[in-house]
């Protein structure tokens, strides 16, 4: 039965998101799309991505970033073809990369015929599928998701004389859940994309998709039970997809989500962001440690999506006003800068000063605490943003591939570009681009394939049970995460000023520590204890290393090896 429970793909993954319509133009247009992308996939083969989350990339008056869909069961034009979606996901296949497409049924675009029919017949079975009122509620002027942007949740439509729902822009209304044909026209969505091969859906906004709008006679229906439904859905069509979903949640609320691992197997952990910046700017571990121990156990099929940053703006609305504006000073002092009353519209690089030492110790950071990381295009090479651009698109510009014009993401002159690339400051694309830092032995790039290759050899993180060992220093943060008798530690100094580690071991029964980031010599551990350095910024990760007598396998040097025992002992009790 271990084995069995072992199958489960997404614990050990790298996640890399990306916008097709910004990753690699192929015909010249000015528009990124899936024929320039499928020539893209052996870059991220080569960086050990696992699974591709694509940004949506269906028929569009794009007013929010593609979010706002005309149909679900087909591909934007200026993107390509289904039959261009179909070779793309066959060619990522073959590289071992899977594909998790953006589910985006909170709502549709304005636009979409369903509304259009709605809108005009009262009596047409799409009248139902939206949120309608005769009088404009009580409430519309609470809830919007974009404040300051945004005014209402209720607006009137001449056509349908009534106001109609709409959580996120006026061209949004939202999809009424509680409608059974809605909710199986959901499943005919997800089923037409696994069936084209994807494993699984990044569930956009879901306390949004499965809230029952306040719709009479539902009552009394618990809203989490439409997870149980698409989850056994999802189940059914395809065994080893997955659900992982936009929820910002407060930790008492996680429980609801994952169940007892019967409903969403991922959520993004918002939590532990925010309180990440949190630490990050106020130099100091003590966010992170809070953060960790207010979320609740998760079930062992389940798993966190760990991120640093991801097409929209860092939200800090979890934090408290004093926490949130010592982030804001460090970040985002400008108001330009930041969004919706609550969070930064700016890419990590910049957010960091472009200081090397403070980006490793973030991405180490990311990529071993317990969950799967989750990258966002452009954040291996330390992409800036460009905050000319409205919203939340100052973070969407072109992929910066290499110091060509236009970086080499596309031929088609500026005006014809479908975003500007960023090229004026320090963060340009002829100072930053892939083409360089694959050249270049110490670049960010380097230095996230091997971050990327040393959490893959090491499961121990994505699987274990891990535990915060004290320091005996304020600003470094020492987790040990264990799986299977193999131990991984990892100390990371959130100061710019160096730190000593004093570690009490003991309980492991470890009498070396083997670094697995740098080739230096077995580090002793004396009598259950072990002392260290940390430069300012700096960060190890350690594996466990038991007296030789007391290990009954390799449990050091060669972590690949072991690890490659385990994967193919799941793969084996897979295939039954
Ligand atoms: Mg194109």
């Amino acid at each position: 039965m271990e084995d069995l429970v072992l199958d489960l793909w997404y614990k050990n993954a790298v996640i890399y998101c990306l916008d097709v319509d910004t990753f690699q133009d192929s015909n010249g247009d000015g528009i990124g799309d899936f024929a320039g992308l499928a020539d893209r996939l052996t870059y991220l083969a080569g960086i050990g991505v696992t699974c591709v989350w694509l940004l949506p990339f269906y028929p569009t008056p794009d007013r929010d970033n593609g979010y706002d869909i005309t149909d679900f069961y087909n591909v934007a034009p200026t993107l390509g073809t289904l039959g261009d979606f179909v070779d793309f996901s066959h060619r990522a296949e073959d590289l071992g990369i899977r594909v998790i497409v953006d589910l985006v049924v909170n709502h549709t675009s304005i636009e979409h015929p369903w509304f259009q029919a709605a809108r005009r017949d009262p009596t047409s079975k799409y009248r139902d599928y939206y949120v309608w009122s005769k009088e404009k509620p009580k409430d519309a002027h609470q809830g919007m998701v974009f404040p300051g942007v945004q005014k209402t949740t209720w607006t009137y439509d001449k056509v349908a004389k009534a106001y109609y729902f709409h959580r996120f822009y006026e061209h949004q209304p939202d999809l009424n859940i509680a409608n059974p044909a809605v909710r199986e026209e959901i499943e005919k969505i997800m089923g037409f994309w696994l069936q084209l091969g994807v494993s699984g859906f990044r569930m956009d906004a879901a306390p949004f998709v499965i809230e029952l709008k306040g719709i009479e006679g539902v009552k009394g229906v618990d809203p989490y039970s439409y997870l149980d439904e698409m989850r056994t859905f999802l189940s059914w069509r395809r065994s080893d997809a997955i659900m992982l979903a936009e929820a910002n949640l407060e930790p008492k609320a996680v429980t609801t989500y994952f169940g007892d691992g019967h409903r969403l197997q991922m959520l993004f952990n918002f939590w532990l962001n925010q309180h990440l910046f949190l630490a990050l700017a106020t130099e100091n571990a003590d966010p992170i440690e809070k953060a960790l121990k207010e979320l609740p156990p998760i079930p062992e099929s389940c798993q966190w999506g760990n991120f640093l940053r991801n097409h929209d703006e860092i939200d800090l609305g979890r934090l408290t006003e004093e926490e949130r504006a010592a982030v804001f000073a460090e970040m985002g002092p400008e108001p330009e800068m930041q969004l919706y009353g609550r969070g930064i519209r700016r890419r990590l690089a910049t957010m960091l000063g472009g200081d090397s030492r403070r980006l490793e110790l973030a991405y180490s950071l990311m990529f071993s605490l317990p969950g799967t990381p989750v990258l966002w295009y452009g954040e291996e090479i330390g992409m800036g943003e460009d905050l000319s651009l409205k919203e939340r698109n100052t973070v969407r510009t072109p992929m910066q591939w290499s110091g060509e014009e236009y970086g080499g993401f596309s031929t088609a002159p500026p005006e014809q570009q479908i975003r500007p690339i960023v090229h004026e400051g320090g963060f340009a694309y002829q100072h930053v681009n892939v083409a360089d830092q694959r050249r270049d032995p110490g670049s960010l790039l380097n230095v996230i394939e091997r971050l990327v290759r040393t959490r893959k050899e090491s499961p121990e993180i994505g699987w274990g049970a891990w535990r915060l060992l004290d320091a005996k220093a304020p600003t470094v943060l020492a987790h040990c995460c264990e799986w299977r008798g193999q131990s991984l530690l990892a100390l990371h100094n959130l100061s710019r000023e160096p730190a000593m580690v004093t570690l009490d071991l003991t309980q492991y029964q470890c009498d070396h520590l083997i670094d697995l980031l740098d080739d230096q010599q077995p580090s002793p551990v004396q009598e259950g204890c072990f002392e260290t350095r940390l430069p300012g910024y700096g960060y190890r990760w350690y594996r466990l290393g038991r007296p030789v007598a007391a290990s009954t396998t390799s449990q050091d040097a060669d972590t690949a090896r072991s690890n490659g025992k385990v994967a193919r002992r799941a793969k084996a009790g897979a295939a039954r």
